[in-house]
């Protein structure tokens, strides 16, 4: 049995590190326990073992799991959806509805994931194994998933990330499971495991991303689906959610959700700002990652003097893939404006 790192997080909640690609602290799934037990995000086929010793030693028995929620399939979300649907035979499983068909014949998905990660897809996430379809449960723009006792949550559709993303409200703590919709939050060194502060006073001469109390935030905006306008359009509903807590699968709580969720926009707007502007100077992608590098250095400072925890969350989501994702995004931005010009010109 392998060794798994389980913290309460109150409410009867529970982080469990799903030690992607064996890095600790990088990739989280969440446990609900109560009347019907639920699990958000299943992490990677390869830690597919790892979580379920973690429900186990949470008490969750395999008849008693009730549900399994993804906010999204990326396959460190959903990679263990296939694997858990077997151990756990009474479970459930609820993805935004344009995901639904990928969870259950995953083989398009296996193969574009392979195409793009190489040799690196085995060791790093494993296989996804398909469920049967009558056991999925597709939430459109909005549903609820019982969570038994009157509990229960309530998934918004937040694509912007991915087409295909889920934020969850918890009807009785108020946790907001973010996804990737918010980006990667990395909780600062001695972090309250329940609140993701750090102790002692907010650096006033550092605001924003260096704050010394509440961690770094980095973009999430991988191709082929990240969409400027959409993740703006999804953080604003998630602001208005009036959540008390957001819940990162990369990684953790952090009990600060406006000035939080305020500081995802700003990472994504300064981000598409430099990609834009590399653009428009022609710079090729090396020359472009060498400005992002160079603008942010600064923004980053603090994670920068922790090398090894910017290497995990640089393996987790790349610059390159940031960068290639926003340019896609540019790309089809300017195509439609293109487009809509020459129709302009016709009419
Ligand atoms: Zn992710």
């Amino acid at each position: 049995m392998t060794t798994t790192a389980v913290t309460a997080l109150g409410s009867d909640v529970h982080l469990i590190d799903t030690a992607m690609s064996g890095y600790d602290g990088i990739t989280a799934a969440y446990a609900i326990l109560g009347e019907r037990p639920c699990l958000v995000e299943t992490g990677t086929a390869t830690s597919a073992r790892t979580v379920v010793d973690a429900l186990a030693s949470l008490g969750v028995g395999a008849q008693d799991l009730a549900t399994i929620v993804v906010t999204h399939i990326h396959l460190d979300h959903a990679g263990g959806v296939g694997d858990l649907t077997r151990a756990f035979p009474q479970a459930r499983v609820v993805v935004q509805e344009s995901g639904a068909k990928h969870l259950a014949d995953p083989s398009r998905l296996m193969a574009s994931a392979r195409r793009v990660f190489g040799d690196a897809m085995d060791e790093v996430f494993g296989e996804l194994l398909p469920t049967p379809a009558e056991r999925i449960e597709a939430i459109g723009a909005s549903g609820r998933v019982d969570l038994g006792g009157g509990r229960y949550l309530e998934g918004h559709h937040t694509p912007g990330h991915a087409r295909h993303h889920l934020g969850l409200v918890d009807s009785a703590s108020g946790d907001l499971y973010v996804g990737d919709a918010a980006g990667l939050y990395i909780p600062p060194d001695g972090a309250d495991p329940l609140t993701g502060l750090a102790p002692g006073p907010v650096d006033a001469a550092h605001p924003g991303n260096a704050a010394d109390v509440a961690g770094t935030m980095l973009p999430g905006t991988p191709p082929p689906d990240f969409d400027l306008d959409l993740a703006l359009d999804s953080l604003g509903r998630m602001r208005e959610l009036g959540s008390t807590r957001l819940l990162f699968s990369h990684y953790g709580p952090i009990t600060r959700v406006c000035e939080s969720l305020e500081r995802a926009e700003e990472e994504l707007r300064m981000w598409v700002g430099l990609v834009r502007e590399a653009r428009s100077e022609q710079m090729d992608l090396d020359h472009t990652l060498a400005l992002v590098r160079d603008r942010t250095r600064e923004r980053y400072a603090r994670l920068l003097q922790r090398p090894e925890v910017a290497a995990k969350f640089e393996a987790l989501s790349s610059s390159v893939a940031n960068v290639v994702g926003i340019s896609r995004w540019l790309e089809r931005l300017e195509r439609s404006e293109r487009l809509d010009a020459a129709e302009k010109q016709e009419s």
